[in-house]
C-alpha cells in the first residue's frame, strides 16, 4: 500500500486519486518517506490543524441579502503563525483551500520564514459584484472569522481575486473589532496592504520578482541565458504580468500568452508593459493588437525555452503536457501541473522548478511587511529587493543542493528540504503537554 493510502486510512480520510488535496499530500508524504522521517510527522502533514467554514449574509446594492461561504484552513503552525492568502473565486472548494494551505506550510519552511501555512477564500466571482458589495462582503467575512485570525496567530494576504484594497478593508475591520488596547498593531493582521496603510514597497510585484530571482539563479546551470531566452505564459494577473514586465527588462522574449479571454502570439516578442496597459483597460489578453490570436492547442505547442504557468491549479494535465515544447517549466502558480502531467514531463527531461520555490516571493515580502509593521519601520524599495533576492537565492540553492544529494527531481528536493526543517523544529519543541 502506498504511504499516502496507509496514512489516510489511519486518519479515516478518503479521497479519489484525482482530488487535489490527495495529490498534494501524496507528494509531501512520499518525500517524507524518502527521508525516512517519523510517522508522527506524516500524520501532522496529512491533515490541517483547523478547517473553518463560515456562512455569512451580505446586503447587496438592490437591498436584497445574499449568503456567502467562506473558508480559512490552518494547516500547520509549528514554525510560527499561520500564513497565506485569501482567494475570491467561484470555483473554490474546501479541498482546494486545504491543498493550498499545505503548500503554504511547505513554502514558508523551504524559505525558512518564521511562519506556518494557511489559506482562505470566499466562493464568489469578484467581478460579478459592485465595489461597495465587495467591501461589505470583505468586512463581514473578516468579522465572521473574528479571533480565528490575528497578527500573532494567522495572517492572511492577497491571492487570486483579491488585492491591496481588499487587504485594507480586512485590516480596518479587524482593527475595529479588536479591543482598544490591541488596535495599534492590529493592521499587521494581514499583509499585502496598500503602501499608504502599512504595506511594503515591492509587495505587489513580489511574486513575479521571486520567479525572476529563481530563474536568474537556476537557468545558467541548465544552459539557458535569461537575457536571451524565449518563454510563454499562462495568466496575466498580478503574478503573470509582473513576471513578464520584469523579464522584459532582461530582454527575454515573450512569444505567447493565454488567459481566461484567449491566447495570443507574436514570434518576434510581445511587449509586456504594453500588454499590461491593454489588459488593465480590457480585462484580458484577447484582441491585443500587437499579436495574433491562436488556439489553446497551438498555445501549448509553441516552442519556447521556458514555459511559465501563472494562473490556477491543475492546468497542465497529461494531455496538455504532451503538447509542450519547452526545456524548463517554472511554476509561478500554486500546483499548476497534475501528477500525471509531471510524470510525463520528467520522463521527457523537462526541468520543473517547483511552486513552493518559484512562487515564494509573495509570502517572503509579506514577511518583510509584517516585520516592518511590528517594528514601525519603512524599508526602501532597494532594501526589499535585496533582502528578497537573498532569501530566494538561498532557497534555490537549498533545493539544488538537496536534489544533488538525494539524486531526485527539484519538487521532491524542495519538499524534502522543507520537511527536514519542520521535523527538526518538532523534535526541538516536542508535543504539548
Ligand atoms: N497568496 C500568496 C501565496 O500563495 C501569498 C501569501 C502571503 O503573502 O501570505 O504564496
Amino acid at each position: 500500500m502506498s504511504i499516502t493510502k496507509s496514512v489516510f486510512d489511519e486518519l479515516d480520510l478518503h479521497y479519489p486519486d484525482d482530488n487535489i488535496y490527495f495529490q498534494i499530500i501524496s507528494a509531501v508524504l512520499e518525500s517524507a518517506e524518502r527521508l525516512d522521517l517519523p510517522h508522527r510527522l506524516k500524520l501532522m502533514m496529512a491533515q490541517p490543524k483547523n478547517e473553518i467554514i463560515v456562512h455569512f449574509p451580505v446586503r447587496m446594492d438592490d437591498d436584497s441579502f445574499a449568503l456567502f461561504k467562506g473558508y480559512r484552513v490552518q494547516h500547520n503552525n509549528v514554525l510560527g503563525p499561520y500564513k497565506g492568502g485569501i482567494r475570491y473565486h467561484q470555483g473554490i472548494t474546501l479541498d482546494h483551500v486545504k491543498a493550498l494551505s499545505a503548500l503554504m506550510t511547505m513554502k514558508t519552511a523551504l524559505v525558512r520564514l518564521p511562519f506556518g501555512g494557511g489559506k482562505g477564500g470566499v466562493k464568489l466571482d469578484p467581478r460579478s459584484i459592485s465595489p461597495e458589495e465587495l467591501m461589505r462582503l470583505t468586512r463581514r467575512f473578516i468579522s465572521a472569522l473574528g479571533t480565528n485570525i490575528g497578527p500573532d496567530y494567522d495572517i492572511p494576504a492577497p491571492d487570486v481575486g483579491t488585492n491591496a484594497q481588499i487587504m485594507a478593508w480586512m485590516a480596518d475591520t479587524y482593527v475595529n473589532i479588536s479591543e482598544p488596547g490591541k488596535r495599534l498593531g492590529g493592521s499587521g493582521v494581514v499583509t499585502g496592504k496598500p503602501i499608504e496603510y502599512g504595506g511594503s514597497h515591492g509587495r505587489e510585484k513580489a511574486t513575479g520578482q521571486g520567479v525572476v530571482d529563481v530563474l536568474e539563479e537556476l537557468l545558467p546551470g541548465i544552459g539557458i541565458d535569461i537575457n536571451r531566452m524565449t518563454y510563454s505564459l499562462i495568466g496575466f494577473g498580478n503574478v503573470g504580468s509582473w513576471t513578464a514586465r520584469l523579464l522584459h527588462d532582461h530582454g527575454a522574449r515573450l512569444k505567447a500568452v493565454m488567459d481566461h479571454t484567449g491566447a495570443i502570439i507574436n514570434e518576434g516578442g510581445i511587449a509586456a508593459p504594453t500588454l499590461n496597459t491593454y489588459v488593465s483597460e480590457t480585462g484580458g489578453v484577447a484582441g491585443f493588437p500587437e499579436a495574433d490570436p491562436l488556439s489553446e492547442e497551438e498555445f501549448y505547442a509553441t516552442e519556447v525555452d521556458v514555459f511559465i504557468p501563472a494562473a490556477l491549479e491543475q492546468m497542465i494535465t497529461e494531455s496538455n503536457a504532451r503538447l509542450l515544447r519547452c526545456r524548463v517549466l517554472a511554476e509561478a502558480a500554486n500546483a499548476p501541473v497534475t501528477p500525471a502531467g509531471e510524470r510525463y514531463l520528467l520522463e521527457r527531461g523537462v526541468t520543473i522548478l517547483p511552486a513552493i520555490l518559484c512562487s515564494a516571493g509573495g509570502v517572503t515580502v509579506s514577511y518583510f511587511e509584517w516585520k516592518q509593521n511590528r517594528q514601525a519601520e519603512v524599508w526602501d524599495p532597494e532594501t526589499v529587493d535585496e533582502q528578497l533576492r537573498k532569501l530566494m537565492v538561498a532557497a534555490a540553492r537549498r533545493v539544488n543542493e538537496t536534489a544533488r544529494q538525494l539524486k531526485c527531481d527539484l519538487r521532491t528536493a524542495a519538499y524534502c528540504a522543507a520537511l527536514e526543517y519542520i521535523n527538526k523544529v518538532y523534535n526541538l519543541r516536542g508535543i504539548f503537554p
